[in-house]
């Protein structure tokens, strides 16, 4: 069966497994308890993952905190700024083709009293700089807008956001869960970025864990906001609980080899798309329409209309032979938001599938379509 769902998740590489192994078996120690080689062992793992995570995303390693991925990091940040600077102001900006994580969280914070502007998206899902400032106000405490796409793959002009965010004088949280190990950037680069938020086990490593980025001054102090979860203080005090050592080592690990082939895997995942569109377009012609952006996207995502056929019906034939899904798995059974954002019929909606690639795929594992 050829895997073609990594925008949902991708495989552990075997090396991610290894280097986890003995942090579920022989050095299971908390790193919490300090004092012993087994505390002392985790600790040192774990600061080694941070460093290997930060070195992919161009922070300092002190500027990360672990969580248990994405959905966790854009409650945190969200509902953590918010309830932080509540008295400054009470407006947020997002945009309407974010993920569920950002959307659900917008409306809890409109049912507590904020106001949310959802900005509007071209027909690709990117939102336009000039509606956010028209949007924003003294009132705007948060901008959060999404770098890539989880359904189109199209890119927000992030760095543009992030400028006049700093301009403007307004935090601006980015959730990078599709483009990390997919794009080369640098957190350095853009001082606009005050937070943003991965998953590791969207560039090959486990499930469960990732970051949130908040950066910190030219003092070192980071931006302030309420923590999600009280407890034993971990993190600095931002995320309270037991870290998870095996999965952390593991995020640590994949983010050092996306790091180490970035350009590669690129190189490897702009190929693959283009063979497949290729594939796509010779062996169905006008039956399909391509609902992505060619450019300016991230590589290795393909939306496409099946004209006149039911998308979960489509699913489920290929299904033996072809993992894909109906759009975000997140959300795949109801029809997808962002492609109702972008102006699509609901039929035409109905009729769309999502492929997205990993640079593990070979062009020959893609000449199964040919044998559809
Ligand atoms: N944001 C985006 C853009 C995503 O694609 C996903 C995963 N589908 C998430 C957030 C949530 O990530 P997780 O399920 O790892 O918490």
């Amino acid at each position: 069966m050829l895997y073609l769902d990594n925008s949902a998740t991708t495989p552990l590489l075997p090396v991610v497994r290894e280097a986890m192994l003995p942090y579920l078996l022989e050095e299971f120690g908390n790193p919490s308890s300090k004092y012993y080689s087994k505390a002392i062992n985790a600790t040192k793992a774990i600061e080694q993952a941070r460093k290997n995570v930060a070195n992919l995303l161009g922070c300092k390693p002190e500027e990360l905190s672990f969580t248990s991925g994405s959905t966790e990091t854009n409650n945190m940040v969200l509902k953590g700024v918010t309830d932080y600077y509540q008295t400054k102001g009470n407006h947020i900006i997002t945009s309407k083709a974010e993920h569920p994580s950002i959307l659900d969280t917008c409306k809890y914070l409109e049912d507590l009293g904020f106001q949310v502007t959802y900005l509007n998206v071209d027909k690709y899902g990117r939102v336009s700089l000039d509606n956010l400032k028209n949007a924003l106000s003294d009132n705007t405490i948060l901008v959060s807008i999404m770098w890539g796409n989880n359904e189109l793959g199209s890119l927000n002009p992030i760095e543009e956001i992030a400028a006049l965010c700093k301009e403007s004088n307004v935090f601006f949280h980015t959730d990078a869960t599709q483009v990390v190990g997919k794009i080369d950037f640098s957190l350095e680069d853009l001082p606009g970025i005050s937070f943003l938020s991965c998953s590791a086990h969207k560039f090959h490593g486990p499930k469960g864990t990732g970051v949130t980025f908040i950066r910190r001054d030219e003092y070192g102090v980071p931006v302030p906001l309420t923590p999600l979860l009280h407890g034993g203080g971990q993190e600095g005090g931002i995320r309270s609980g037991t870290l998870a050592v095996h999965n952390i080592v593991g995020m640590g690990k994949a983010a050092e080899l996306a790091n180490n082939y970035l350009e590669e895997n690129i190189l490897k995942l702009k190929m693959l798309e283009e063979q497949l569109t290729n594939i796509l377009n010779a062996k169905f012609g006008r039956k399909i329409v391509f609902n992505n952006d060619k450019i300016n996207k991230v590589p290795g995502i393909l939306n496409v209309q099946f004209r006149g056929v039911n998308n979960e019906i489509l699913v489920k034939k290929l299904a033996p032979v072809i993992a894909v899904s109906t759009g975000s798995a997140c959300s795949s059974s109801k029809p997808s938001h962002v492609l109702s954002s972008i102006g699509l019929p609901l039929e035409e909606i109905r009729n769309t599938i999502r492929f997205s690639l990993s640079h593990l795929i070979t062009e020959e594992d893609l000449m199964v379509f040919k044998s559809l």
